[in-house]
C-alpha cells in the first residue's frame, strides 16, 4: 500500500474528466479511505488476496490477447475478450503509465461479466483499490472470487 498522504490528490485524479471521462469512483459517495478498507475487509472475509487476484486478471488477459480481438473462452467456463488500443493512462497515485487495453471477462453459467485494464490490475495489486460501485469497471470482491481461479 501507497502512503495515505497520498490519498486526497488522488481521490481527486479518481473525479470524472480528470484521467478518463467516467473516473474511478464510480456513484460512490464513501471518502476514498472507506471504500478500500472496506474491500480489503471483504477480501479477507471471503479468503482471497489481492495479489493473486492481479495475477489471474493478468492471467486472463493474457489467455484472451490469444484470440486477436475475438472472444476466447478459457477453462470451459470464461469468456475472455482482450482488446489492446492506442495510448497510456497515468495512475491516479502518480507512480506510473499504463497501456489503454480493455479486457472483458464473462461467466458463461451465469452471464456476470466484469471489465478491466493494466490500469485496474494496477490499482488493486498495489493500491488494493477495486474502483467505485456503480462504476463500469469495478472489480468488486465477491464478483473476482465467482469469476477467478481463487
Ligand atoms: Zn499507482
Amino acid at each position: 500500500m501507497k502512503m495515505q498522504r497520498d490519498e486526497k490528490a488522488a481521490a481527486e485524479r479518481m473525479k470524472p474528466g480528470v484521467i478518463t471521462s467516467g473516473g474511478f469512483l464510480g456513484t460512490e459517495a464513501r471518502a476514498l479511505s472507506d471504500i478500500i478498507e472496506a474491500d480489503e475487509e471483504r477480501f479477507r472475509a471471503l479468503g482471497i488476496d489481492f495479489g493473486s487476484a492481479a495475477d489471474e486478471l493478468e492471467r486472463l488477459k493474457a489467455e484472451g490477447a490469444k484470440g486477436l480481438g475475438e472472444q476466447m473462452t478459457v477453462g470451459g467456463r470464461l469468456l475472455v475478450k482482450s482488446d489492446e488500443a492506442r495510448g497510456s493512462l497515468p495512475c491516479p497515485y502518480d507512480d506510473g503509465f499504463f497501456h489503454k487495453n480493455s479486457v472483458t471477462l464473462e461467466l458463461i453459467a451465469t452471464g456476470e461479466r466484469l471489465a478491466y485494464s493494466d490500469l485496474s490490475i494496477h490499482l488493486l495489486r498495489e493500491h488494493h483499490f477495486c474502483q467505485g460501485e456503480g462504476g463500469a469497471f469495478r472489480l468488486a470482491p465477491d464478483a473476482l472470487k465467482r469469476l477467478l481461479l481463487l
